[in-house]
């Protein structure tokens, strides 16, 4: 690869021609071997459940892609086990020992970068340079955690003596990991949402129960191969395949959960976090959520970015971006400029088999997806105007799959409902307002605050940042108007409904929360 490029999601619109031949070369390899069964690992160990089912593709659902582990109760309580037996020997093993092994793991997922990309573009549906992007991610995410626990000495510090007549106090702060840690990941980005959390959790000594969703599992082996050939001992990862409801929902209500890490839907997560506060005592919870992320445009606006960098946010990953682009507030004047312009570069959006190198939209991930899609276009037809899109497409090389046009709404009544509910799907609503402060106000107005976007003067950007409410914020940026973080550049959390913990994960704050303190003192 050119020595000189680094694939970020805001690198990746121009790469070099041999990213493609390799993305091009692992795909071959990946469609030869489609179908197989794949076990859960537990305690170092294939495990294998009674029950099976089968992960299609959503580009094609005659594509078998593998044949998974529907997991049960008992193999919840047995990954459970697995972990809290691996845990005395994994947290006292010493940090430079764990970042080594973890460092190993990143370049491992580095080097298998486009297998994993393309099976995740036949899983997920997603582009060929958002999948590599993904997989990408998830290195840096180890590596960035890796990073912390170097800068900060493995989080020991020296503490101050107490004045003490005869003795002398020896003081140290010591963060310490809490024990068996649960990740829980969403389909979207199914390698960066687990490896990011699942490397955090074990940089800082915590052992681990992988659960991926069930329309993702495989990529996410693939991810937990890599931990494993990297050589961490048996037990300290752990990968279990099944569905939320049942499998996930013993893993939440077992006691021998220390903490948890989920991402997904802003529902599940509520439930999750009530669940487990059910237990006896209270346990860390780390809950990343959904958001309805807007773009407010100043009349000042460089339209040409503006455009672009909606268009991105809106439709990368066909909408089913926790940061995507989903609401448009646009200053009066540069309405009627704006808004035909982002329907046409719309309309020349190639909507396809997503490993397709020509394609940025793919389908959207599963039947349910689909029929909503379908359901909210009808609502948004009769609510307001559909610009440019509002159909599936159901015609020859889209019949097997979950295909939807790119989605542009407009007049649609501020009061709407879904203006407020997250569709997570290629639909964008956009409307006119008079002034900053109206759109403010509206971007403001709900329940989400993680990502938002602006497009006007440096000085009006810094009004922007001083009173959005999101955690993540962009002003003028081409590279996508609200998506598009990167570890260390961008860490990404969200405020509000978006996010339990105010602190950003690939950031400065975001490991502390894997572990809890301990002082100790010594008296000689
Ligand atoms: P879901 O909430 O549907 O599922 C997320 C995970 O939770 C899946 O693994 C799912 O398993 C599991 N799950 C479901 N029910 C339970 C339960 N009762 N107990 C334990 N686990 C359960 O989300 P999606 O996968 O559809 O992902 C999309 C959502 O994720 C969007 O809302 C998006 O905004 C959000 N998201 C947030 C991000 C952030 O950083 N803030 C980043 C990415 C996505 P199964 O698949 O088997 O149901």
């Amino acid at each position: 690869m050119a020595e000189t490029f680094k694939l970020t999601y805001a690198t990746m619109f121009n790469p070099p021609e041999e990213l493609h031949t390799r993305f091009e070369e692992a795909l071959q390899k990946i469609k030869a071997g489609l179908g197989k069964e794949h076990g859960m690992l537990i305690g170092g160990k294939e495990h294998f459940a009674t029950e099976k089912f089968e992960d299609r593709s959503p580009v094609n659902t005659d594509w078998v892609l593998g044949v998974f582990q529907k997991g049960s109760a008992k193999d919840a309580q047995a990954a459970l086990a697995a972990a809290r037996q691996a845990f005395p020997l994994w947290s006292h093993t010493p940090w430079q020992e764990r970042v080594a092994l973890l460092r190993k793991a990143a370049d491992l997922i580095d080097q298998r970068t486009f297998e994993i990309g393309a099976a995740m573009a036949l899983e997920v549906g997603k582009n060929r340079m958002e999948s590599l992007g993904d997989v990408a991610e998830t290195a840096d995410l180890i590596r960035y955690a890796c990073f912390q626990v170097e800068k900060n000495d493995g989080y020991v510090v020296a503490m101050g003596r107490d004045p003490l007549v005869g003795y002398t106090a020896i003081n140290f702060s010591a963060l310490r990991p809490y024990g068996v840690w649960l990740v829980i990941s969403p389909f979207n980005f199914p390698t960066a949402l687990t490896g990011g959390p699942v490397g955090s959790a074990l940089v800082t000594g915590n052992t681990v129960v992988i659960k991926p969703a069930t329309d993702t599992p495989w990529v996410v082996r693939m991810l937990a191969d890599c931990f494993r050939d990297a050589g961490l001992p048996d037990g300290v990862v752990n990968y279990v395949t099944g569905p939320g409801s049942t499998l996930g929902q013993a893993l939440i209500d077992h006691p021998e959960v220390d903490g948890i890490t989920f991402t997904g839907s802003f529902d599940v997560g509520m439930k999750i976090y009530r669940d487990f506060a059910g237990g006896r005592y209270v346990r860390p919870i780390i809950l990343e959520l959904g958001g309805k992320n807007p773009a407010i445009v100043s009349k000042n606006a460089d339209l040409e970015r503006t455009a672009i960098g909606i268009l991105r946010s809106a439709f990368g990953l066909q909408g089913q971006k926790c940061s995507a682009c989903s609401r448009v507030f646009v200053e009066e004047p540069v309405y009627d400029e704006l808004v035909p312009r982002l329907v046409e570069m719309t309309e020349k959006l190639v909507v396809g088999d997503p490993t397709d190198r020509s394609v940025y939209i793919g389908p959207v991930i599963n039947r349910n997806s689909y029929q909503d899609y379908k359901n909210f276009s009808e609502e948004l037809s009769q609510a307001g105007t559909i610009l440019t899109g509002g159909k599936a497409l159901v015609e020859g090389d889209f019949a097997k799959g979950y295909f939807c046009s790119p989605t542009l709404v407009a007049d649609l009544p501020l009061n709407h409902r879904l203006w407020q509910y997250e569709m997570f799907l290629p639909i964008t609503t956009i409307a006119r307002v008079n002034n900053l402060d109206e759109a403010m106000s509206l971007a403001n107005n709900v329940n989400y605050g993680l990502t938002a976007g602006f497009y006007g003067t440096n000085e009006e950007a810094k009004w922007f940042f001083d009173n959005i409410r999101a955690g993540v914020t962009y002003a003028n940026r081409p590279q996508g108007a609200t998506t598009g973080a990167w570890p260390g550049f961008q860490p990404f959390g969200g405020w509000k409904g978006s996010g339990s913990t105010g602190k950003n994960a690939g950031g400065h704050y975001y490991l502390h929360l894997y572990m809890h303190e301990q002082i100790q003192t010594l008296i000689v």
